[in-house]
């Protein structure tokens, strides 16, 4: 193949322990699945099936980074979540056997620029510029299934210049690992390199220029990134 210029490396996850990386297909995200952050953002719990959407798979950002603080917003939120790694693809797969597709876990964060978002939720538009910009999604190293099994209850949790300002458990989530799986499998067929943002409990707030942000999943690695001044 000749290509007019070279090519965009592809994406790729750091693993815990070892020099391999996991290279990124597709960047799934989950909205409204802690009921504390559903009623903060002024929506109710148990009326909503989850809702899907899409960070492109460059978005990912290692931990450690420093992160420019993104063009077109003045509200620039944190939202720290659990992401699932697929490791083995397949459609309409059932919750029972959802776990199997799984390859491992890290906690990451759903950058959201919040001001964007509520415009878009007012018009009834797409999210993609509130949600799916560059730098929008760090990861912290990813850790196999067959190190840390499927986690289903573990603090989850992130600082702001070492003050807490989110801190739950995933046994909170309304829908769980399976659950999305099986839900996000509908719709789309999943394949290996696949990333699943399972959403974000209460807590969420701004970041600003010069902020320290560290984050965690119990049981996996953590992740830490700053905000250019
Ligand atoms: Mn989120």
């Amino acid at each position: 193949m000749r290509y007019i210029f070279d090519p965009a490396p592809l994406p790729s996850v750091a693993i815990a322990g070892g020099d391999q990386r996991f290279p990124v297909r597709r960047i799934f995200c989950v909205g409204r699945n802690y009921a504390d952050h559903v009623r903060e953002m002024g929506n109710d719990p148990k009326s909503e099936p989850p809702i899907f959407f899409t960070k492109p798979a460059d978005a990912v950002v290692e931990s450690s980074a420093a992160i420019a603080y993104p063009q077109s917003t003045s509200n620039f939120h944190h939202e720290v979540e659990l992401v699932v790694a697929i490791g083995k693809g397949g459609a309409a797969i059932e919750a029972g056997a959802a776990l199997d597709h799984v390859w491992g876990y890290a906690v990451g964060v759903d950058l959201t620029r919040r001001d964007l978002q509520a415009e878009a939720k007012k018009a009834g538009q797409p999210w993609d510029a509130a949600k799916a910009f560059d730098n929008s999604a760090p990861i912290g190293a990813l850790t196999p299934v067959s190190v840390c099994g499927h986690p289903t209850a573990a603090r989850i949790w992130l600082s702001v210049n070492s003050a807490t300002k989110q801190d739950a458990n995933i046994d909170e989530m309304i829908w769980s690992v399976p659950e999305i799986i099986a839900a996000l499998s509908l719709t789309w067929e999943l394949r290996a390199g696949d990333l699943i943002f399972t959403g974000t409990p209460s807590g969420v707030g701004p970041l600003q220029r010069g902020d320290a942000v560290a984050c965690g999943v119990e049981g996996l690695s953590e992740l830490r990134f700053s905000i250019e001044r």
